[in-house]
């Protein structure tokens, strides 16, 4: 069955953040993943509908809200140092509230208004529709705390209001929290049990964005290969990852289409084929592998063996020959050999990564690995260990940008490179960072970039000139011609793949 699109034409719906000196201004800071970014989006959508407005400016501020995350020890040890800095703000200006909001909210709880006497209200990650309620007590004269967590919140019908004003990439939730309880993993803890968004709100998100000139959009969710929406009055309108990835395709041709994070025990053959067959579907998978030892993954309760990992691989290089793929590695778990350690970077050798998250295992308390597992490797092993990691991975990530030397990519221009405002940077679909002079295009652009050289974290490339670019223009035209073509033809037999 094919889904339908039932994607409503919006009134259009600026995502901007309000500035507006005659309301209450909120100066919020974001730590950690993209999910917390999205979760402080949210966040201030729901204070401007109650009168609020951003500041990027803490002296202006009435409000400064601080969002946590507590996946290390040390995101939480930086949360503590900036808590320092708005004491100093606090004692300047005495009516100046502050709220921890987020993971570390969630973790720590009261603790959090016992320890900081200047911290005025906690909320955990499914508490911010309570937020206004909240700050009216605040505002009051008590301090106030919600860390409920929730089996069904999901903010389905709140439209994020876009604090990074690129305004050519955002985040889009599809689900919240995490069924998973990898042993080393306090999210389950702090963001509670796993619920998926109904997918019509996230097209008409997508849309809104569409509208808002966005080019890019990222779904996200702690596993978006769980994702599953379950519509109680008909089964055959269950939706699957594979098929949202599908409709979420479908919304714009023009908008690209990326998602994180990805689990290896359950990214499926039909999420490979639909972005197979989409091109506007980014080939580029974050698959976090953490060890390549099947003993250690074992122990994290991963879920799944170095083989399976290797065969998801495989797969993936087979359906879809140029996606990148990147990863999460954690050196130093509890127990691991030195055998263990060699298997991850021969693994990291056999997949060839073209990017890659590297850290120390850090106990978090609570987790089933602080509770069953001893923290046993010595901090100057977990370093050599890292270093090591971090080696190999800086020679795969350069030999994969030497690779892209000559070729030419479609790069969407997302801003200035760091170094000179006369070059733009950009991404690749493959998500790898492009630093090139500017010439006539603008931010938002679609550039085709020859690759001219690269380090191992950035290309360098130059604009293909007009003319080469209208010749590839019109080579391209009668490529994806073609390719719609024998799409149409291919598709009904792929689409049962996608749908198994
Ligand atoms: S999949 Fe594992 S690592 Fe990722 S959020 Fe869930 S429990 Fe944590």
């Amino acid at each position: 069955m094919i889904i339908k699109q039932k994607i409503k034409k919006t009134d259009y719906k600026s995502v901007k953040p309000i500035f507006d000196s005659s309301k209450k201004r909120v100066y919020i800071e974001t730590y950690g993943c993209q999910m917390n970014v999205n979760d402080s989006e949210l966040v201030l959508s729901i204070l401007q509908d109650n009168n609020y407005s951003l500041t990027r400016n803490i002296e202006e501020a009435d409000l400064i809200l601080i969002n946590t995350c507590s996946i290390r020890e040390n995101a939480e040890q930086r949360i503590w140092g900036r808590l320092d800095v708005f004491r100093l703000a606090k004692n300047k200006k005495p009516e100046l509230k502050i709220g921890i909001i987020g993971c570390m909210a969630e973790r720590l709880k009261e603790q959090l208004i016992e320890r900081e006497k200047i911290v005025d209200l906690v909320a955990g990650p499914d508490a911010y529709r309570s937020l206004p309620g909240l700050l009216r007590n605040v505002e009051a004269g008590q301090k106030d705390i919600n860390v409920l967590l929730s089996r069904e919140e999901t903010y389905a019908d709140i439209s994020p209001v876009r604090i990074d004003e690129n305004g050519v990439s955002a985040f889009v939730s599809i689900m919240r929290g995490c069924n998973n309880v990898c042993s080393y993993c306090v999210v389950p803890y702090t963001r509670g049990a796993e619920r998926s968004r109904n997918p019509e709100t996230v097209l008409n998100e997508v849309q809104t964005l569409v509208e808002n000139g966005y080019r890019e959009i990222t779904l996200l969710g702690q596993n978006v290969d769980s994702y599953f929406w379950k519509d109680e009055t008909n089964p055959e309108k269950d939706v699957n990852f594979a098929q949202l990835l599908e409709m979420v395709a479908l919304v714009n041709p023009a908008m690209r289409v990326r998602f994180a994070t990805s689990h290896p025990k359950d990214i499926n053959n039909g999420v490979l084929y639909a972005m197979a067959m989409y091109q506007n579907i980014c080939n580029c998978i974050h698959l976090p592998v953490q060890s390549g030892s099947t003993r250690i993954l074992e122990l994290m309760n991963r879920k799944y063996t170095r083989e399976h990992y290797l065969e998801r691989i495989a797969k993936i290089r087979e359906i879809i020959p140029d996606c990148s793929i990147t990863t999460d590695i954690i050196a130093g778990f509890c127990t691991e050999t030195d055998f263990d350690h060699e298997q991850t970077l021969s693994l990291m050798n056999e997949v060839g990564y073209d990017f890659a998250y590297m850290f120390k295992y850090s106990e978090r308390p609570n987790t089933k690995a602080s509770r069953q597992l001893k923290d046993d490797i010595a901090d100057e092993i977990k370093t050599k260990r890292l270093n090591e990691i971090i080696k190999l991975q800086n020679r795969l990530s350069l030999e994969s940008n030497r690779r892209d030397i000559g070729k030419i990519f479609d790069v969407l221009i997302d801003g200035f490179s760091k170094r000179s405002t006369e070059d733009f940077s950009g991404r690749t679909s493959q998500n790898k960072t492009v630093v090139f002079p500017k010439e006539n295009y603008n931010i938002g652009d679609l550039a085709n970039v020859r690759i001219t050289g690269c380090t191992s974290a950035t290309l360098i490339g130059e604009i293909v000139d007009e003319k080469h670019h209208e010749t590839i223009t019109e080579l391209k035209n009668i490529i994806d011609e073609t390719i719609h073509i024998v799409e149409n033809k291919i598709k009904n037999t792929i689409k049962d793949k996608i749908r198994k």
